[in-house]
């Protein structure tokens, strides 16, 4: 196996597992550059500065990416996303009610 087929690979199993640790609620939020991540073994603090993040675990220790650092960034992402998404749905819900004002007029 080639370098870069090792590294893609490394890659897909850090993802899969980030993916794991934010379905299964792992990751707790302890302040705003203190994100506590409870894997299947052991347990990590994944510290925020900026736009960097650092782990307490081997894995990062050794190639400075894991999959909590993965997963804690995918949250602070989805965070932001989330302020979008309910401004979106808040706009959507008053169209709805103005249009259900215009509704009682006509009757
Ligand atoms: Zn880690």
């Amino acid at each position: 196996m080639s370098n870069e087929e090792a590294s893609g690979d490394f890659m897909s199993r850090v993802i899969a597992k980030a993916a794991w640790l934010i379905h299964e609620g792992r990751i707790v939020r302890i302040s705003e550059t203190m994100y506590y991540v409870i894997g299947r073994k052991n347990k990590h603090i994944v510290r925020v500065d900026g736009s960097s993040l650092t782990c307490t675990c081997n894995g990062y220790r050794e190639r400075r990416t894991c999959s909590h650092i993965v997963a804690v960034s995918t949250i602070i992402k989805l965070s932001s996303g989330s302020d979008y998404l309910n401004k979106v749905m808040k706009a959507r819900v008053e169209r709805e009610l103005r249009l259900i004002g215009k509704q009682m007029w006509n009757i």
